[in-house]
């Protein structure tokens, strides 16, 4: 053995190659084993039955081949389904299949979308969010956040085309490992899901996305934003004191003006806290301050046991009305079970919860 093993799917094929190569294996190699990974989907090093027997055992003591554990599965086929898969150290972790997503990113569509955690925990603590609620553990290592696609379209049967980094976790705080993932699921020798197909969330860690406007990757990027003024965004998100609004607007400005794509401010609609016609102007200037935003309204789904409410469809419309006045392009989604682009984390508690209930799977 020629140093301490790594989960293999947490490397890159240049990676594999290097320490295959290192441990007296031709580089030719490497391309063999991704592609036992990644197109023939083996589950184990033993499966991959072109490959000479003690290649077999040398990739067991180079790398650790680790697969997530399904604890359970919530939902049916044709609606939303929770996987909750149990890691190496015991942490649960969940990740999301959506079998169609009508009007994700307001683009009717028919595709399969799924979404995943980045981290076991969350210390952003948001207040519409569960996933924060016991704090933060640790970060997904890459192998764990590739792994909750690969485990999802083996569980499922179903090819996934879309995938967006909204489960538990805020991705851009686990930064290298998200983008180490992005790399093995976006390359033509790994999983090969165009990088347009795939969405990262963030709460607004504005350092972080200047260090991704300055990335090649054209992923798509979308802003938590759920408040137009410090005053109401610190209400929903405590994130907000370290990184305020002006802050977090020049990184977005920066962001689009370093990539030739929207970027997606996500808001939340709740009674009362951010869903009046002055809540929707002071929405309007700060659209206008970033070049190339589209925003999605999320009505809230009311949830028993929070303080939040739905906003009347009266009031949603009074609130697009005056987007639409200004000219911002933006989209309302009244959909319930299409949550889950709202925010990361926030299905959770609205879109998971009442498959939960109505499963009666708990
Ligand atoms: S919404 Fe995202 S960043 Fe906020 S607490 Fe939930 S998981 Fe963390």
């Amino acid at each position: 053995m020629t140093s301490t093993p790594l989960p293999i799917h947490s490397l890159t094929l240049g990676e594999i190659e290097a320490r295959l190569a290192a441990a007296g294996q031709p580089q030719y190699r490497g391309k063999q084993v991704a592609q036992w990974l990644y197109e023939k989907r083996a589950r184990s090093f033993a499966a991959m039955s072109n490959l000479p027997a003690a290649l077999r055992t040398q990739l067991g003591e180079e790398f650790l081949f680790q697969e997530l554990e399904q604890v359970r599965v919530l939902g049916s086929a044709d609606t939303t389904r929770k996987y909750l898969f149990r890691l190496a150290d015991g942490a649960l972790i969940e990740s999301v299949l959506i079998p169609a997503s009508p009007a994700l990113y307001g683009e009717a569509s028919d595709r399969r979308t799924l979404c995943i955690s980045t981290q076991v925990g969350c210390a952003y603590g948001c207040k519409f969010c569960a996933s924060g609620l016991d704090g933060w553990s640790r970060n997904l290592g890459a192998d764990e956040i590739v792994g909750q696609f690969l485990r999802v379209e083996e569980l499922s049967g179903e090819k996934i085309n879309n995938l967006v980094f909204m489960g538990m976790g805020e991705p851009l705080a686990n930064f290298a490992h998200v983008m180490q993932a992005i790399a093995i699921l976006n390359a033509p020798w790994g999983v090969g899901l165009g990088a347009r197909h795939i969405t990262l969330s963030t709460s607004g860690l504005a350092p972080q996305i200047r260090e991704l406007a300055d990335q090649p990757l054209q992923v798509r990027l979308a802003i938590s934003l759920h408040g137009a003024t410090d005053e109401v965004r610190e209400q929903i998100m405590p994130v907000n004191r370290k990184y305020p609004l002006a802050v977090l607007l020049e990184a977005c400005a920066y962001y689009t003006s370093r990539k030739k794509q929207f970027l997606t401010f996500e808001y939340i609609l709740i009674e009362g806290i951010n869903d009046r016609v002055e809540d929707a102007g002071a929405l309007v200037r700060v659209a206008r301050k970033v070049r190339g935003v589209k925003i999605n309204c999320i009505p809230y789904n009311t949830v028993e046991g929070l303080d939040w409410v739905r906003p009347s469809e009266a009031r949603q419309d009074a609130f697009m009305a005056v987007l639409e006045a200004a000219q911002i392009p933006a989209t309302l989604r009244r959909e319930k079970g299409h949550d889950i682009a709202a925010a990361c984390g926030q299905l959770r508690r609205q879109t998971l919860a009442p498959t939960v209930e109505t499963t009666g799977e708990e």
